[in-house]
C-alpha cells in the first residue's frame, strides 16, 4: 500500500478525501496535516468549532482510527514520510508549501496555486491525461523528485468533460456559461452564512469567473512537448451561489465550428470516455457522462452522486435559436467529489499507474 498524507485534512475537501480513501485498494491514509490551529490535536478534536460542535461534513461515518489520528502541522510536515501528498489546503498556503513538498514527493492538489504555471498541467480524468507528460518538464525545470499536479477549478470540472466530446467531433468556437454553485464550494473557513444563503441567490463569487474563463482552454489545449498550447475558443462566464449543499450546475451555450444537431451532441457525449473507463481506475465511474432526456434533470440532489459522484449529468440538449452553430445544455457535477477530492484521487490513481508506475 502507498502511504498518503492529506494536507488540509480538516476542510471540506480534506474530509471528502478521507471518505474517498477509506478501503482504497492501493492507498492508505498515513498522515493528517493542517494549519497551526489544528496541529497537535486528535483529528476529531481539530474538527470542533469554538463552541465544541463537530464540523465533520460528510454523511459517511468517520472511522475511529482516523478520528484518533494526531494532526501534524503543514509548515513542519516531513514530506518524505509518505509516498504521495493530497494537498487540499487554501491556495495561499499551497503556494508556499507545495513546492517544498514537491522537492521529494508527488503532490496532487485541489488548490489553484500551480494551475497557471507553464510547466504544469491541469489534469481532468478522461479529458487530457496525455498532458501528464508535462510533469516531467516541471520536474526537470525545477529539479524536483516529486511534482505538483493540480485539479481544475470545481465550477468547470463538469463543463470540460462535457465539452471534450463536442470539441473532438465538431470543434468549439466559443462558450457562454452561467453557473449555479453549491455552498460547499466556498469551503468551511469561514464558510457562508445562513443569513446570506437561505432563500437567496448570490450573483457573485469572488475570483471564480477568471478561473472559469481561462482554465478550460488549457485543459482542452494541446501538449506540445514543452508546454500546453491553449485551445483557441473564448469563454464568458457568470458564476452564482445558490442554496444547494453539493453539486455545481452549469448552463452552457456552445458555438461549434461544424454544424451539429442536439442528437449528434447526445451521441458523442453518450459514447465518450469508454477508453478511459477501461483503465479501471478504482475511482473512475463506468460512464463519464450520463445524458438524460428528462427535461427536469439534472438536479443536484438527485443526480450529483451518480457514478460515486464522478459522473457528469447532461440534460436539456437543444439547438440555440440565436447563435450560429449553437447548442445549449445544462450539466451538473459534484463539486467536492469529481470537482475536488475524488477527482484528485482519480488523478493520483492515473499517475501512480501510468506515470510513476508504482502499481
Ligand atoms: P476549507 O474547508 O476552508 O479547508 C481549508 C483547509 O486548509 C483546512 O484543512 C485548513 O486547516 C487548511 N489550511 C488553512 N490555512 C492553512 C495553512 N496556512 N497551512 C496548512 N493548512 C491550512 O476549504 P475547502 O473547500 O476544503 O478547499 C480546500 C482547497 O480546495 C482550496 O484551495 C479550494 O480552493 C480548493 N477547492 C475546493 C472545492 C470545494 O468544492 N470546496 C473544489 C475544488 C477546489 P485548519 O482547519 O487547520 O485551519
Amino acid at each position: 500500500m502507498l502511504k498518503i498524507a492529506i494536507v488540509g485534512a480538516t476542510g471540506i475537501v480534506g474530509q471528502q478525501a478521507i471518505v474517498s480513501l477509506i478501503g482504497h485498494p492501493w492507498f492508505k491514509i498515513e498522515k493528517l496535516v493542517a494549519s497551526e490551529r489544528s496541529a497537535g490535536k486528535k483529528y476529531i478534536d481539530a474538527l470542533k468549532d469554538a463552541n465544541g460542535s463537530s464540523r465533520w461534513w460528510c454523511t459517511e461515518e468517520l472511522p475511529s482510527d482516523i478520528a484518533n489520528m494526531n494532526v501534524e502541522e503543514a509548515a513542519s510536515f516531513d514530506a518524505t514520510s509518505v509516498d504521495i501528498i493530497f494537498s487540499t489546503m487554501d491556495a495561499s498556503a499551497a503556494k508556499e508549501l507545495e513546492p517544498k513538498y514537491a522537492k521529494t514527493t508527488p503532490v496532487i492538489s485541489t488548490a489553484s496555486a500551480f494551475r497557471y504555471e507553464d510547466d504544469t498541467p491541469i489534469l481532468v480524468g478522461g479529458v487530457n491525461m496525455d498532458h501528464a507528460a508535462l510533469l516531467a518538464v516541471q520536474q526537470k525545470n525545477r529539479g524536483w523528485k516529486g511534482f505538483v499536479s493540480p485539479k481544475s477549478n470545481c465550477t468547470i470540472a463538469g463543463l470540460v468533460v462535457s465539452l471534450k466530446p463536442i470539441q473532438d467531433a465538431f470543434g468549439v468556437r466559443q462558450v457562454i456559461m452561467v453557473s449555479q454553485q453549491a455552498m460547499s464550494g466556498a469551503g468551511r473557513t469561514p464558510g457562508l452564512s445562513a443569513m446570506d444563503m437561505t432563500e437567496n441567490i448570490v450573483p457573485y463569487i469572488p475570483g471564480e469567473e477568471p478561473k472559469a474563463e481561462s482554465e478550460p482552454q488549457k485543459i482542452l489545449g494541446k501538449f506540445t512537448g514543452k508546454t500546453i498550447q491553449n485551445a483557441a475558443f473564448g469563454i464568458t462566464a457568470t458564476c452564482t451561489r445558490v442554496p444547494v449543499l453539493d453539486g455545481h450546475m452549469v448552463c452552457a451555450f456552445v458555438q461549434t465550428e461544424k454544424k451539429c444537431s442536439p442528437e449528434d451532441v447526445k451521441k458523442v457525449m453518450t459514447e465518450y470516455g469508454r477508453d478511459f473507463a477501461e483503465l479501471h481506475l478504482p475511482s473512475s465511474p463506468a460512464h463519464l457522462i450520463d445524458v438524460t432526456d428528462d427535461p427536469f434533470r439534472p438536479q443536484p440532489r438527485v443526480d450529483r452522486d451518480k457514478g460515486g459522484g464522478m459522473t457528469v449529468t447532461v440534460g436539456r440538449i437543444r439547438k440555440d435559436p440565436i447563435m450560429e452553430n449553437g447548442i445549449k445544455y445544462v450539466c451538473l457535477a459534484h463539486n467536492t467529489k469529481l470537482g475536488a477530492a475524488k477527482g484528485a484521487l482519480q488523478t493520483a490513481e492515473y499517475l501512480v499507474k501510468n506515470y510513476l508506475k508504482l502499481v
